[in-house]
């Protein structure tokens, strides 16, 4: 079966160099294995995400010469639309398969109870939700929705999910203790991402995976989803994030790195895809390659597992 990867931004700003490099990678990973490339905008959130900023993210794809064969806001495909702010009603059906199966409940808690300082931090940052609303009588969840809208979350078991990643091997992480019960949509209405993209990747034939390691600790419940839907698990491959020369993680407020000033700075995307792909370890020097040009040096063994230091010259001094 070919290969069929994604590569999912989310259009909340321009993208910079950090989703480029994802971009590259996951391309790579397709365009190497004579693979699909699919692209779909996670929009989800409306208010955050313009329309504007996702044509300026394919814009900028295309300038990279990082094409797709199905998929964008032109919506070419048998999956359309691409873009998941259209796509609420298949989510939304998904929602009420896992609540036939009994998965789901109300969650009435404020950030505030849910961050509350004895509350245990997971290593993604988030907490481990104790669970408050899975004991709420049917009379309590009536009275609590006439002052408060709920969000939904899903029951997960007491089960670890184990996987092989492309890039770091074997990841293993137990659902109730490490993950715990997860929205999958907000009180405010808004389809979590965690749904949309399982059922997305699930409904569009994606057996590949391509995206930064900060998703690592995301994919078991990814995958437990998928199962409970009755969908294959597509292959996963992680990879390491860019770091600015503190250690930090870019971020889209960091402007310098931004692909537009970045454009116009170089004029061409050889010099920026060279740096780049020598800052992955895909190169030996940072010579000027266009992203054609890289696929016949690609390679999954090639790219280290530490995270990376953003390529010298790039930034703007
Ligand atoms: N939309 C997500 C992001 O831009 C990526 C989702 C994914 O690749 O699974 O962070």
């Amino acid at each position: 079966m070919p290969v069929c990867g994604r590569f999912a931004p989310s259009p909340s700003g321009r993208m910079h160099l950090g989703n480029l490099l994802c971009a590259l990678i996951a391309w790579l990973s397709v365009r190497s294995q004579n693979g699909k490339m699919i692209l779909r905008q996670e929009d989800l959130d409306a208010m955050r995400c313009p329309l504007s900023y996702a044509e300026l993210i394919e814009e900028d794809l295309r300038w990279f010469g990082l094409d797709w064969d199905e998929g964008g806001l032109e919506g070419r495909g048998p999956h359309a639309p691409y873009l998941q702010s259209r796509r609420s009603e298949l989510y939304h059906f998904y929602l009420e398969q896992l609540d036939k199966k009994g998965l789901l409940y109300p969650c009435f808690c404020s950030r505030a109870q849910l961050h509350a300082a004895s509350a245990p931090h997971l290593e993604d940052g988030q907490v481990l939700y104790d669970g408050r609303c899975r004991r709420l009588t049917p009379a309590q969840v009536a009275q609590k929705r006439q002052t408060r809208s709920p969000a939904m979350r899903v029951r997960v078991p007491e089960e670890t999910v184990a996987f092989t990643d492309l890039h770091y091997g074997r990841v293993e992480q137990n659902l109730a203790t490490q993950c715990g019960d997860f929205i999958l949509r907000r009180s405010d209405g808004v389809f979590a991402y965690q749904l949309a993209v399982t059922v997305d990747d699930g409904l569009m034939g994606v057996t590949q995976v391509v995206r930064g390691r900060d998703l690592l600790s995301s994919t078991p419940r990814q995958i437990w989803l998928l199962n409970q839907l009755g969908f294959p698990v597509p292959q996963y491959g992680h990879i390491p994030l860019l770091l600015d020369e503190t250690g930090s993680r870019l971020s889209k407020r960091d402007l310098s790195l931004d692909l537009g000033e970045l454009r116009t700075r170089f004029g061409r995307p050889e010099p920026i895809l060279g740096k780049l792909a020598y800052a992955a370890g895909l190169l030996d020097r940072p010579e000027p390659a266009s992203a054609r040009e890289l696929i016949p040096v690609f390679s999954w063994e090639k790219i280290p597992k530490t995270d990376l230091y953003c390529p010298k010259g790039l930034r703007m001094e």
